[in-house]
């Protein structure tokens, strides 16, 4: 194997913290072992990309972002026995296989996840892309770095799709809309008949409503402050739906659901939520949450509503999910039309990141898609 070979590509670099995108020629490595060589055809923009690129997370610069990448296999490392070149696949996080919890299926908690996910480098510090001053970039950022016209992830991280399904849209089945749906099926296991509230009618939020449709809850309440997600909400499933900047949240969940919901999730990120996501939940219902707020943030609940309630807290990473199983799920569902996510995408070229970006954190956009030019 001879690891000095190398191809152009382009690449969206993050030089400082906080700046915009710039689209660079860089060269990536060809994949060695377990990994293989995508060539990236659409990513989803994520949540946490953007806080990366603020270094709200500590992730060293100058560094490719991207994790909801979908793409065809261009080439394989020499140890690659489940993937073949021209597979289409869908690029997840990464996680070791080896430790405790991934040999238990819960892969999203690997020992290792955090330097997997977000340590900027493959496990031995090493980096797969230099720039034209032949100075290493930071990559590796899920175990895939997508927003570049090549990536490289492993044969446990992508994920293996069928080859009539729109590879172009699926990717965002890699983080954010796996997130909602699985919290729902996977974590929660909201049954049919009972009743869910979403706190943050998002990518992640609307996901978890579709999801929770499609598990058969009878009552499926979404809150946010913005009418258009809330009439999407009601298009995909929801319904009741609660405008926050005007209802007072707690008081009208316990109406509507009777004393409240068996299940809610927090996906804003904001702790005075998390605790309206507690003090909505019936006796032993339980609140999922998934919104990320800076490290080192603390939240408050009343101790013995909790206790005297029987109620739960957990929180969640990537939906729980063996993407290997639950992708090629969620792909189902929507060729079924009973997981229409598409309604909460919008394309743009890869050249126009920065105006996706901007899109996204004015909440004009749900869920930016990039597709790169071929
Ligand atoms: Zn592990
Ligand atoms: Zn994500």
């Amino acid at each position: 194997m001879n690891t000095t070979i190398s191809r152009a590509i382009t690449a969206a670099v993050v030089r400082g913290k906080g700046a915009p995108f710039t689209l660079e020629e860089v060269n990536i490595r060809e994949p060695e072992g377990v990994e293989v060589l995508v060539r990236v055809v659409a990513t989803g923009m994520c949540h946490t990309d953007l806080i990366v690129r603020d270094q709200l997370y500590p992730v060293p610069l100058p560094l490719v972002l991207g994790h909801e990448g979908a793409g065809v296999v261009e080439a394989i490392g020499p140890n690659v026995t489940r993937l073949a070149v021209g597979d289409h696949v869908v690029m997840s996080y990464g996680f070791c296989g080896g430790c405790s919890p991934c040999d238990h299926g819960h892969m999203s908690y690997c020992k290792e996840f955090f330097g997997r996910n977000f340590g900027g480098s493959d496990a031995d510090g090493k980096c797969a892309i230099t720039d034209r001053q032949g100075e290493a970039v930071h990559d590796h950022f899920f175990a895939q770095s997508s927003f570049a016209t090549y990536a490289i992830s492993t044969e446990d991280s992508a994920v293996k799709v069928s080859k009539e399904a729109p590879l172009e849209l699926l990717g965002p089945l890699g983080c954010g809309i796996q997130t909602g749906a699985g919290a729902v099926i996977n974590t929660l296991g909201v049954r049919p008949g009972s009743r869910f509230a979403a706190l943050g009618a998002g990518a992640v939020g609307l996901s978890a409503v579709m999801a929770a449709r499609v598990a058969g809850a009878a009552m499926i309440i979404a809150i946010d402050v913005v009418p258009e997600r809330l009439a999407l909400a009601m298009e995909l499933g929801a319904t009741h739906v609660i405008n926050a900047s005007h209802e007072d949240v707690v008081e009208r969940v316990r109406e509507l659901g009777g004393g409240g919901v068996d299940y809610a999730l927090e996906s804003t990120g904001r702790t005075e939520v998390l605790r309206q996501g507690v003090d909505v939940l019936a006796g032993r219902g339980t609140l999922g949450v998934v919104g990320a707020p800076p490290l080192g943030h603390e939240a408050a609940f009343d101790v013995n509503d909790l206790l005297l309630g029987g109620k739960s807290i957990r929180g969640i990473v990537e939906g729980d999910s063996v993407a290997r199983d639950f992708i090629p799920q969620l792909v189902e569902l929507h060729r079924q039309g009973r997981f229409p996510f598409d309604r909460l995408v919008k394309f743009y070229d890869f050249e126009d990141i920065n105006q996706a970006a901007e899109d996204s954190e004015r909440g004009l956009t749900l869920k930016p898609i990039l597709r790169m030019a071929r």
